[in-house]
């Protein structure tokens, strides 16, 4: 079999965890598998290097940025390279650029344009182990350039379609997907199997075991995606086409803590202006969530919607550029989105009643809501999201099957 694995930044965390993943490499390949390996930098490296750019700006350019961050990545690569080398397992290490991951030139969260896996091919064929640098490319200028937070996952998967792998296995520091972050809720119960609809929404809402964009591309490509923990060899989650495997109405709940909300007052109420306004913020490539707009009253109105913390004071002075001086931008780093997932609520009432009870009864004040088919998201306080998160679990009595 071709198989992609994909290691995270706690399963290479330090030298004897990346001696311990060359040991399940080396299994893997000993079993007669052709290996490709993505890896994350050590953990805590990536925020480090954010932390030095910071050192020396708020708000330092993208290029820079990638040229910094992408260096986390190549240096486990390299690391895992040598220890498989040294126990007599051909191994070689990739940059994104040599693996062929060409992306668009969008800094920080550039997007895959195309991937020549002529390189990787090569050395395969040589009987070589592959291992790639994950999270990281380069533009057609040939800068270099990373693809998000949570990015290798993406690289990992984006390879194995384009080599059209057997498998894609992303080894982390949980067993697989739960129904909801253990580390919130440790009654969370481990599913076997998750349909890519809903791991997509969960991974979209916040639940980092997987990256967002990666389980769109699995499931664009078909890709045979696998998570499990690569601290033990229990049997993992299962992203499969199916649906709704449990027929459960809820599959899980989702705590993203990367929000911040933005409130315009005193806008102009007028045709045109929410079009200005979300245009601006487009261009800036700022991801704009939930919006609320209030009835105008004077020919004036509020509008409030919520944008990824990090690209808060990016959305800020985009809005202060346009906005006349009557307009007032507040904005508040303190709020959180937890969200309720499941393909079941499609065909079912009641579901977000539930919801609401459920925070009600922790006299948890909900600020916005949005829903669709599938989802039902709320904005509460940062203080409180962790309990909404149990509270939402208990509510659906996730813990059971
Ligand atoms: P890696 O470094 O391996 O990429 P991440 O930290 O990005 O790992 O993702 C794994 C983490 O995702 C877990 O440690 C867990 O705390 C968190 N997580 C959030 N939601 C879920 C969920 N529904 N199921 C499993 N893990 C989750
Ligand atoms: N190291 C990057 C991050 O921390 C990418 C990844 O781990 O997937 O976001
Ligand atoms: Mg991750």
């Amino acid at each position: 079999m071709l198989i992609v694995q994909k290691y995270g930044g706690t399963s290479v965390g330090d030298l004897e965890r990346i001696r311990a993943v060359s040991q399940r490499v080396i299994q893997s390949a000993k079993q007669g598998n052709k290996l490709v390996i993505v890896v994350s930098a050590m953990s805590g490296v990536t925020n480090e290097l954010i932390d030095y750019a910071n050192f020396f700006s708020k708000n330092p350019n993208g290029k820079d940025m990638d040229m910094l961050l992408s260096s986390g990545e190549r240096v486990t690569a390299a690391l895992l390279s040598i220890a498989l080398n040294e126990q007599g397992f051909k191994a070689v290490s990739f940059s994104g650029r040599k693996a062929g991951i060409t992306t668009d030139e969008v800094f920080t969260k550039a997007r895959i344009k195309f991937i020549d896996t002529q390189a990787i091919k090569q050395e395969l064929n040589q009987g070589k182990i592959v291992v790639i640098a994950g999270f990281q490319g380069v533009s057609e200028q040939g800068d270099v350039t990373t693809l998000g937070r949570g990015g290798s996952d993406l690289s990992a998967v984006a390879v194995a379609g384009a080599l059209e792998a057997d498998l894609c296995e992303i080894y982390t520091d949980v067993d697989g997907v739960y129904t909801t972050d253990p580390r919130i809720e440790p009654k969370a119960r481990k599913l076997d199997k998750i349909s890519y609809e809903e791991m997509l929404e969960l991974a979209s809402l916040g639940a980092k075991v997987l990256q967002n964009r990666s389980v769109e591309l699995a499931k664009k490509l078909n890709v045979n995606l696998v998570t499990r923990s690569s601290f033990n060899h229990n049997e993992g989650t299962i992203i499969t086409k199916e649906n709704n495997m449990e027929q459960a109405l809820v599959s899980g709940i989702a705590l993203d803590k990367n929000q911040a909300r933005i409130t315009l007052r005193k806008i102009k109420d007028k045709p045109g202006i929410a079009a200005e306004i979300f245009s601006t913020l487009a261009n800036e490539n700022i991801n704009v969530d939930m919006i609320i707009q209030n009835i105008g009253l004077d020919g004036a109105t509020n509008l409030g919607f919520t944008v990824p913390e990090n690209e808060l004071d990016l959305a800020k002075n985009a809005m202060q550029k346009i906005l006349d001086d009557e307009a007032v931008i507040e904005s508040d780093r303190a709020v959180v989105k937890v969200s309720v997932v499941g393909v079941g609520m499609k065909s079912h009432s009641g579901v977000a009643a539930t919801a609401f009870k459920a925070l009600a009864d922790e006299s948890i004040n909900i600020g916005m809501i949005s829903t669709s088919e599938i989802k039902i998201s709320m904005i509460v306080q940062e203080k409180y999201g962790e309990l909404a998160v149990r509270a939402l679990h208990e509510a659906y009595e996730l813990d059971k099957k």
